[in-house]
């Protein structure tokens, strides 16, 4: 069976600093966060990104965003603003291979998407 560590994550085999769940989507502290707000918004369901998405998972996918534009104003950075980022494969940085969506503020972010030499 196919397993990573978001997947034990919503198993609660391993522990996370969970700050929204339901029965389709849990979002938790990034364990190394890159800005003072650094969620990931996952699905419970196991996609591995972007890239295998089905037409069938676009209302899961939408309900991503609605989650996280919550828990934004749940933190109190809704009116500042916020970066939500989703990295697709190799070439896009992606390590886990489970889509989430990163919800990144608390602070202004630079922009750091040069091609690495
Ligand atoms: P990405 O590079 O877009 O695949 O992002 C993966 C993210 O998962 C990174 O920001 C990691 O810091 C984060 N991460 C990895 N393991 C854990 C964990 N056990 N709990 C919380 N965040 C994690």
């Amino acid at each position: 069976m196919e397993d990573n560590i978001f997947l034990k994550i919503i198993r609660k085999e391993i522990p996370a600093d969970i700050v929204y769940e339901d029965e389709e989507i849990l979002a938790f502290r990034d364990i190394h966060p890159i800005a003072p707000v650094h969620i990931l918004i996952i699905p419970k369901k196991s996609i591995e990104s972007i890239a295998r998405m089905e037409t069938e998972d676009v209302p899961l996918i939408g309900k991503m965003f609605l989650v996280a534009r919550g828990i934004a104003r749940d933190l109190n950075i809704s009116e500042k603003g916020y970066k939500l980022l989703i990295r697709v494969g190799k070439d896009g940085g992606q390590e886990v291979p489970h889509l989430h969506l990163h919800l990144l503020g608390g602070a202004r972010l630079s922009e750091n998407i040069h091609p690495v030499k």
